[in-house]
């Protein structure tokens, strides 16, 4: 009899972590949340401690050529500093460890510190120890630890029938941005685009503010594409929705520039990665108190669909007012 031996390219990333996590299987009571969501959460007394990883490897998440490493610095901090946002959380202190290769000039290394503690200055975070190893290629890996008290707490689980699907800010810009540094470099007038790829801005404030006022009922942050990420929040919560194609919120230079680069005007801002947005869902009654903080916070948050059962999966509706069913979700290592 012949075995067949699966590789990593047929289950694709999310396909390893949901084997991962039937492998490791945990019964403390004080772990409220393993594998599964944006941050682990573990019960600390009147507080719950929140934990969060995140790697970023030259050649695969970054390109030295294209982001300085003050940039680099920033970005690493800010990409773990989303998922405590997206849990409502205050992100506190973190651990860096980093593989360099040996013929890297000091003052790269001191220039991605910089901009480490100005990303850290901003969110009051510390920096409180990592680890330092030889590598061919840079490898960056933040461990960010945060603490909320569990009542404040939002997951991918919670969303309800009826909800509606809240996104902030626009999308696409940043898988946009980098498909202009891929193809064309830094042409000018898409400095904003590719600024977004490079620097993104963690959604702190806002996820706590929805967080403490318990107006959401799950939130999750969009960083591998927002269907993909919608995706994970609607299987979590045990749920389908609906999501309007026409509702999308996107930039002007996002509408300036996608033709260009796109036959599908909405590529990048359904499937591209790296928005760093909170994806929320919250009950009708909500809408109101949710665009006044919009207003109050100047982020933009738009109402983009309708969680509806299980069974009805994830649809697009087009601008023709057709169902569709995406093709393509979203980012995911190995496939
Ligand atoms: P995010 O995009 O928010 O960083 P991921 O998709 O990377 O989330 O991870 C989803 C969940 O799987 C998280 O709970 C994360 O901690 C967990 N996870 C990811 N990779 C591994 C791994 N190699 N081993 C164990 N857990 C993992
Ligand atoms: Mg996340």
């Amino acid at each position: 009899m012949r075995v067949t031996i699966k590789v990593l390219r047929e289950i694709g990333e999310f396909g390893l972590i949901n084997r991962i996590r039937k492998w490791i299987t945990s019964s403390n009571p004080s772990l409220l949340q393993g594998i599964g969501d944006d941050v682990a959460v573990i019960e600390m007394g009147m507080k719950s401690l929140l934990v969060t990883t995140d790697i970023l490897i030259e050649g695969i998440h970054f390109n030295r050529s294209w982001i300085d490493p003050y940039q680099l610095g920033r970005k690493a901090l800010a990409v773990n500093l989303s998922d405590i946002a997206s849990m409502g959380g205050t992100p506190k202190y973190f651990l860096i460890s980093i593989g360099l290769p040996k013929n890297l000039p000091l003052p790269f290394v001191s220039s991605f510190y910089r901009g480490l503690k100005m990303e850290a200055k901003q969110f009051r975070v510390e920096l409180i120890g990592g680890d330092t190893s030889l590598s061919q290629k840079i490898v960056i890996n933040i461990c960010l630890l945060g603490e909320e008290k569990k009542q404040n707490l939002l997951f991918r689980k919670g969303a309800r029938v009826g909800d509606d699907l809240f996104v902030s800010g626009t999308l696409g810009d940043a898988a946009l941005g980098l498909k202009i540094l891929q193809e064309r470099g830094k042409i000018k007038g898409t400095e904003g685009l590719i600024n977004k790829h490079l620097s993104p801005c963690p959604r702190v404030e806002l996820g706590q503010t929805i967080a403490k006022h318990h107006w959401a009922t799950a939130m999750i942050d969009v960083s591998d594409g927002l269907l993909i990420d919608t995706s994970h929040l609607l299987e979590e919560s045990g749920v389908g929705a609906r999501v309007w194609e026409d509702r999308i919120p996107l930039s002007r230079l996002y509408r300036k520039w996608v033709h260009s680069f796109s036959k599908d005007p909405f590529q990048f801002a359904l499937s591209g990665g790296e928005d760093y947005e909170l994806l929320f869902t919250a009950p009708g009654k909500m809408g109101k108190r949710i665009s006044s903080l919009s207003h109050s916070l100047k982020i933009p948050i738009t109402r983009i669909g309708k969680i509806l059962p299980q069974k009805e999966g994830l649809r697009m509706i087009g601008k023709d007012g057709k169902k569709y069913s995406p093709s393509c979700l979203g980012f995911e290592h190995f496939k």
